[in-house]
C-alpha cells in the first residue's frame, strides 16, 4: 500500500513527520473519508443586491427565508409575509443578516 503511493519502505521519523505535516492529498482524501463527515456548502444570496457567497451552514441556523447583507437599512429588505413572525441573525457568512419567516400560531380569541 505504502509503496503503491510512491513511499519508500522505510521512512525516518524526520521523514515521517515531514510527510504528517505536509500530508499529500491522498492522505488527506483519506482521513476526510474515515470521519465521514463533509462540510457542507450553502449558497447565500442577498435579497436586496444578489451579493453571492458560499458558507458553512452552521447548526444553529433555521432555514432563511432571506439572507441581506448587513449593512442595507430595514426599509429595503421584503416584508415579513402575512401571518408570520421575523426572526433575524447576525453573523450569517462574512456579512449576512438571515432572516427567517416562520409562520405565526394561530391567535386564539
Ligand atoms: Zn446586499
Amino acid at each position: 500500500m505504502a509503496q503503491r503511493h510512491g513511499l519508500p519502505r522505510w521512512m525516518t521519523e524526520a521523514e515521517l513527520r515531514t510527510i504528517l505535516d505536509n500530508p499529500p492529498p491522498w492522505l488527506v482524501q483519506s482521513r476526510a473519508n474515515r470521519t465521514g463527515k463533509r462540510p457542507v456548502w450553502v449558497h447565500l444570496e442577498c435579497a436586496v443586491c444578489g451579493y453571492e457567497e458560499a458558507a458553512r451552514s452552521k447548526k444553529w441556523w433555521p432555514d432563511f427565508t432571506y439572507v441581506v447583507c448587513g449593512h442595507h437599512p430595514t426599509e429595503d429588505i421584503p416584508p415579513v409575509r402575512a401571518g408570520c413572525v421575523r426572526s433575524e441573525y447576525d453573523g450569517v457568512g462574512t456579512r449576512f443578516v438571515g432572516i427567517a419567516d416562520v409562520e405565526a400560531p394561530p391567535v386564539r380569541p
